[in-house]
């Protein structure tokens, strides 16, 4: 954006033609599409123990194709949904699907394992996201203990006595919480004690930073040590290079994620991932 000074007092701000408005309309127009054709898709990243290289999980990440076949980044197409109010029904379909993947895992034989879904701020302050919630668990008869979903720390600081009372009733069907993207954002130490949480996801954006930044270790350190003393899982996301994983795991972090084990798969493409995985004896650590 341009913006121009015009007079004393005034700006006139100027986006390169029309675009980015008729661009966020067509995006939301391919979002109520691909909500109603059922093209939307869950891509599934394995969560590892770092103790022992055991599979414990996988992050369901949304993706949408375009016209011609190509994924559309999660990180445009939620906002855009937001606004236009399709935040609620897209948050149901990616709970649902989660759900019912999980019991058709369990259903050809893997091992029971953790999903986590990720829930945007204006999905999480919605009256009807724990009944959501409750319904996609019910419809697929999915273990609660095995759903976590993941929240940024802005969806949870706006209305702290809100958040509490959501977290609790999530936590009393047996649903886990992760503060997603930790360390990244603007956060309130102090309210995190009085948060009812799991986990703690050391932030991509701090984890990629450290091979060009001393400070983004201390940064991740830091994090671990505050979630031994709060009693949370922390889970290093981003993880890219064994020697990423090795600081991790050596300095506390509890459980990895990242492209070192593979980036998000399809759902047949991650199960092949599983047996494959298992099948080598769950070894993260060659
Ligand atoms: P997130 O929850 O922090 O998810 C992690 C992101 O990091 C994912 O991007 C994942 O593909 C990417 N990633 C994983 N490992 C690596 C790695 O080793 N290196 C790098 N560079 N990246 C890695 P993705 O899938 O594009 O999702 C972006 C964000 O969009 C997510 O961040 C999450 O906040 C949001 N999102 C994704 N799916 C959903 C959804 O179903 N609902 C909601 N509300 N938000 C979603
Ligand atoms: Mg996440
Ligand atoms: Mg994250
Ligand atoms: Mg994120």
């Amino acid at each position: 954006y341009e913006a121009k000074k015009n007079g004393r007092n005034t700006f006139r701000l100027y986006s390169p033609g029309m675009d980015g408005d008729s661009r966020r309309l067509q995006l939301e127009i391919q979002i109520k599409e691909a909500l109603q054709s059922k093209r939307l898709a869950l891509h599934y990243q394995p969560i590892i123990d770092m103790e022992n290289g055991k599979l414990i999980g996988a992050e369901a990440l949304m993706r949408m194709p375009d016209e011609d076949g190509s994924l559309r980044s999660p990180a445009d197409v939620i906002p855009v949904a937001e606004a236009a109010g399709l935040i609620n029904q897209l948050g149901a379909w990616v709970a649902g699907e989660a759900c019912r993947q999980h019991q058709q895992w369990l259903d050809v034989g893997l091992p029971s394992m953790g999903i986590s879904i990720n829930v945007s701020p204006g999905q999480f302050r919605q009256h009807v996201f724990t009944e959501q919630l409750q319904h996609a668990l019910q419809e697929s008869g999915m273990d609660p203990h095995c759903l976590q979903i993941e929240l940024t720390e802005s969806a949870v600081l706006d209305n702290l006595p809100q958040t509490i009372d959501t977290l609790t009733k999530l936590r009393a069907m047996g649903v886990r919480i992760a503060l997603d993207d930790f360390g990244t954002g603007y956060s309130s130490l102090g309210c995190l004690s009085s948060l009812p949480l799991d986990q703690l996801k050391i932030g991509q954006s701090v984890v990629s930073r450290f091979d060009s930044s001393e400070p983004s270790k201390a940064i991740a350190d830091a994090i671990i040590a505050l979630g031994r003393s709060l009693n949370l899982k922390v889970v290093g996301e981003g993880i890219e290079s064994e020697e990423t994983r090795e600081y991790l795991r050596s300095h506390g972090c509890d459980q990895a994620q990242g492209y070192f084990f593979s980036e998000p798969l399809p759902a047949p493409e991650f199960e092949a991932w599983c047996w494959n995985y298992l099948e080598q004896g769950q070894r993260a650590y060659h």
